[in-house]
C-alpha cells in the first residue's frame, strides 16, 4: 500500500459521506443538532480540494496528516477535531515511508483510535464513533495475527465496525451532545459511529481496488 491507496481511501470516504450526508444529518437530528452530515461533508470536500491542489503530499503518512489538519480547520462540531486527530495520529504513525504493510496499517488505525479516546475520553459503550472504530481496529489486528491477508483483515474490520455501529441503537449516550438527552437517546443509531463505518468501508474498498 502506498500514497495512491491513501488517496483512494480519502476520495472514497468523501464520496460515501457526500452520498449519505442527508442520512447522517437525519441521525443527528434525532439525538443531536442535525449537522453531522453537513459537518463531515464540508470537511471531506475540503480534503478533496487539497488532494486536487498543487501541494498534494507524496507520502501516505504526510497525506493523512495533512487531511487531518484540514478536517480540524474546516469542520465545526465534535467530529472535526476527533476525525482530524484520528487522521493526524494515523499519519504520524506511518511516518515518512513510501509504502506500508498490514501491520503498519493496523498500528496507524490503533494510533487513530488512541487519539480519539485521548481527546474525547469516550470508552466503548458510550454511543460514539468509538463503538465502531474500536471493534474494527481489534478485528483488523486479530485477523492479521491469525495470518489473514490485508484484504481479509480489512473486510473483518469493516464488518466489526458495522456491527458496532448497529449496536449503538440500544445504548444511552453518555458523551457528546446526545448525552444531554439522557434516556431519550436510546433507540437511535449514533451518527458518528455511522460515518465511521462508512470511512472503514471506504478503506476496505480502496485497498481492494489496488491495481
Ligand atoms: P456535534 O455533536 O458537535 O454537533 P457532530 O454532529 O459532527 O458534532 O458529531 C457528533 C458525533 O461525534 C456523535 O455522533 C459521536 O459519534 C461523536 N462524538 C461526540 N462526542 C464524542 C466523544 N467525546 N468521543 C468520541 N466521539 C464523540
Ligand atoms: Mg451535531
Amino acid at each position: 500500500m502506498d500514497v495512491q491507496t491513501v488517496q483512494r481511501w480519502l476520495r472514497q470516504a468523501a464520496a460515501a459521506i457526500k452520498e449519505n450526508r442527508d442520512y447522517l444529518t437525519q441521525l443527528d437530528a434525532a439525538i443531536g443538532d442535525a449537522d453531522h452530515g453537513t459537518n463531515m461533508d464540508r470537511g471531506f470536500t475540503a480534503v478533496l480540494v487539497q488532494l486536487d491542489g498543487p501541494d498534494v503530499s507524496t507520502s501516505p503518512g504526510r497525506m493523512l496528516t495533512a487531511a487531518g489538519g484540514t478536517l480540524v480547520s474546516t469542520v465545526g462540531g465534535a467530529s472535526g477535531p476527533l476525525w482530524g486527530t484520528a487522521l493526524r495520529r494515523a499519519g504520524r504513525s506511518l511516518g515518512d515511508a513510501e509504502e506500508f504493510d498490514g501491520q503498519q496499517l493496523g498500528a496507524a488505525l490503533q494510533a487513530a483510535l488512541d487519539g480519539v479516546v485521548e481527546l474525547g475520553a469516550a470508552a466503548e459503550g458510550e454511543k460514539t464513533m468509538v463503538d465502531s472504530l474500536s471493534p474494527a481496529v481489534r478485528a483488523l489486528s486479530d485477523a492479521l495475527a491469525c495470518g489473514g491477508s490485508v484484504a481479509d483483515a480489512l473486510a473483518a474490520a469493516r464488518h466489526a465496525g458495522e456491527e458496532g455501529m448497529r449496536a449503538t441503537v440500544p445504548l444511552q449516550a453518555t458523551k457528546g451532545r446526545a448525552s444531554y438527552l439522557g434516556e431519550r437517546s436510546i433507540g437511535h443509531q449514533d451518527p458518528g459511529a455511522t460515518s465511521t463505518a462508512l470511512i472503514l468501508a471506504a478503506l476496505e474498498e480502496s485497498v481492494a481496488a489496488a491495481p
